[in-house]
């Protein structure tokens, strides 16, 4: 396995795992504050990689400017300004992204590409910070990313689709078939562009039905659905060797005041949908002890170890 590494001039060096001198291993870095740019700060080394080759890698592209009330609903018109997480899982069956931030063309021209949605959601980006130039500083090439995994189709969550030409797409299929015609409150959240594609091999997923689906079957990654904030939203549960559980609630719970019951997410299709699903995060975190990962809580983010400089195994 590739791994990039840092030497003391801050460039970039990738070696194969066998070859990392001992000292890093297991070295746990200090978390990296939530707005730090690669381009401004120093990057540190990685650590070395697990033998399991089980790793959950955070990554963001960029924030996003915008105001409390448009993510805590009816709570205020000061300006806040949160990140765009995603994630990668590298597993021994294939590299697994997770929506994949913003699309890279937010990068060079937000407006055109989003539309007056920016007036609401004004993104922070730069180039560099699209999902995929990203994963190659973690040693991940786009022919070697086997799944996409789509926590639901909201335009800071598609930006790997169609980025990587040997993956699957997975999302549920109530959330595809709504993000091409959704309700009118909802529209600036959706970008055909992103997921309008030809040729993609989707893999629709069926709400209750298919519920904890476990991607590789050994239970590194399930998903979990938790519609409300969209018609077809989806968590994740992911288990790791050393780290333990790990719970992706991406925007079933915006930040904790939406995870601790003080709030409703600022975009919602359903509130009731959107209290159960938190309703039934809370039993699993409750079940399993798991590490919790809010979408878009600027505190809560800042206290999680960031890719390419670290990583959970
Ligand atoms: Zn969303």
């Amino acid at each position: 396995m590739k791994i990039v590494e840092f030497d003391e001039n801050g460039q970039q060096v990738i070696r194969d795992s066998g070859s990392l001198s001992s000292k890093n291993s297991g070295s746990r870095l200090a978390p990296r504050p939530v707005f730090s740019r690669s381009a401004e700060s120093k990057p540190q080394r990685s650590r070395r990689s697990t033998s399991s080759g089980i790793e959950l890698h955070m990554f963001q592209t960029g924030t996003l400017k915008t105001k409390t009330k448009y993510i805590k609903m009816n709570q205020g018109e000061e300006d806040f300004e949160i990140p765009v997480p995603w994630f990668l899982i590298k597993h021994p069956k294939g590299n697994v992204v997770i929506d994949g931030g913003n699309a890279a063309e937010v990068a060079v021209d937000k407006r055109g590409y989003w539309g007056d949605v920016v007036d609401a959601y004004d993104p922070v980006m730069e180039s560099k910070e699209n999902c995929v130039d990203q994963l190659k500083l973690v040693g991940v090439e786009p022919h070697n990313v086997r799944f996409v995994l789509q926590s639901h189709l909201h335009l800071d969550h598609t930006g790997a689709i169609g980025r990587f030409p040997n993956a699957q797409y997975i999302v549920q299929r109530s959330e595809y078939e709504y993000a091409f015609n959704p309700h009118w409150f909802a529209t600036g959240a959706y970008i055909r562009a992103d997921f309008d594609r030809p040729g993609l091999n989707w893999k629709f997923l069926g709400g209750e039905f298919t519920d904890n689906y476990d991607l590789f079957g050994d239970g590194t990654i399930r998903m979990i659905f938790t519609p409300g904030h969209s018609v077809g939203h989806q968590s994740f549960l992911i288990n790791l060797p050393n780290t333990g559980k790990v719970l992706l609630t991406i925007d079933a719970a915006y930040t904790m005041d939406h995870w601790e019951n003080k709030a409703l997410p600022g975009l919602v299709v359903s509130s009731v949908d959107a209290v159960n699903s938190v309703k039934k995060l809370h039993q699993i975190a409750k079940d399993t002890g798991a590490l919790i990962v809010t979408g878009h809580d600027p505190e809560n983010w800042a206290t999680f170890r960031k890719s390419p400089y670290d990583f959970y195994d």
